[in-house]
C-alpha cells in the first residue's frame, strides 16, 4: 500500500540516532504510525518534517506491519509555535488531545481541520488571555466533534430548562434546582457560562476572538473543561499540561 496525504505529525519517538517512528495524523487514513529512517542525516530530505507540529504532504508505503515515511513536503512547520513556552505548552497540549481521542487508521477529517486552524491561529498569538481563550475554544469544539459535546441547555436528568444550573461532569451538563442533591460534586456555574459555552461551540475561531470575553469566565470555564476531558477521556492528568496550569493558576 502506498499513500500520499495531507498529515500532522503528533508525535516523534526517537528509535536510534538515525531512527524514528512518527505517529501522524493523516487525512486520507487517520492516525498512522510510520518509521523515518535516516532523518538525522543532515543530507535527508525527511530531517526537517520528522518533528511534531509539521503539516505537510507526508508519502507512506506500507509493506506488512510497518509504515515507513518515503517523503515529506512541508507546508507549515508552525516554527513560530516554538516562541514562547506558553504558547509552546498549549500547542503540544493540542497535539496530545488530539493523539487521545483518535484510532489507528480512522480517518476523522473533522478534527483534522479543527487541529489544523487552531495550531495557526495559536501560532500568531502572542497574548496568554487570547491563547486561553483558543484553548478553551479547542476543548469544547473538540469534544462536539468527538460526540462528547456537553449538555447546555436543560438539566441532564429531568430535562427541564434552568436559569441557576450547575454542572455535573459526571452525567457531562448542566443541572436544575430539584437534581442538585442527586450529584453532590457538582460545580455552581451561573446562567452565564453556558451561554459562552453554547456561543463558543456555534461560532468560528475568528468570531470568538474578535468577542470581549471577561478572563475571570475563561479561567471558569477551563477548569470545568479539564475536570470533564481527565473524566471522560479517562486520564488523570495530561502531560503537556503542567507547566500551564502552573503558571495559569498563580496569574
Ligand atoms: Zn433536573
Amino acid at each position: 500500500m502506498y499513500i500520499v496525504t495531507d498529515g500532522i505529525v503528533l508525535k516523534r519517538v526517537k528509535v536510534s540516532d538515525y531512527d524514528k517512528i512518527l505517529t501522524i495524523f493523516t487525512r486520507k487514513a487517520g492516525k498512522v504510525s510510520a518509521a523515518v529512517k535516516g532523518s538525522q542525516n543532515p543530507k535527508s530530505k525527511l530531517a526537517s518534517g520528522a518533528h511534531p507540529f509539521v503539516y505537510g504532504e507526508f508519502s507512506i508505503s506500507k509493506s506488512g506491519r510497518l509504515s515507513s515515511v518515503t517523503s515529506i513536503d512541508v507546508k507549515n512547520a508552525f516554527y513560530h509555535l516554538r516562541e514562547d513556552l506558553d504558547k509552546l505548552t498549549i500547542a503540544s497540549y493540542f497535539l496530545e488531545l488530539a493523539h487521545i481521542v483518535t484510532v489507528e487508521n480512522i480517518i476523522n477529517n473533522s478534527l483534522f481541520d479543527l487541529l489544523l486552524v487552531f495550531l495557526q491561529v495559536l501560532e500568531g498569538s502572542n497574548d496568554l488571555k487570547v491563547q486561553h481563550l483558543i484553548k478553551i475554544a479547542f476543548e469544547l469544539k473538540l469534544l462536539d466533534v468527538i460526540g462528547l459535546r456537553p449538555e447546555l441547555n436543560s438539566c441532564v436528568n429531568c430535562g427541564k430548562e434552568t436559569d441557576d444550573p450547575k454542572f455535573t461532569v459526571e452525567e457531562g451538563g448542566v443541572i436544575c434546582k430539584e437534581c442538585y442533591h442527586l450529584y453532590p460534586d457538582n460545580y455552581r456555574i451561573g446562567h452565564v457560562i453556558p451561554k459562552l459555552m453554547k456561543f463558543i461551540l456555534a461560532s468560528d475561531l475568528e468570531r470568538i476572538l474578535e468577542t470581549d470575553i471577561d478572563p475571570v469566565l475563561v479561567k471558569k470555564i477551563d477548569f470545568i473543561l479539564n475536570e470533564f476531558l481527565l473524566y471522560h477521556l479517562e486520564r488523570k492528568g495530561f502531560r503537556t499540561l503542567k507547566h500551564f496550569n502552573e503558571i495559569t493558576s498563580h496569574s
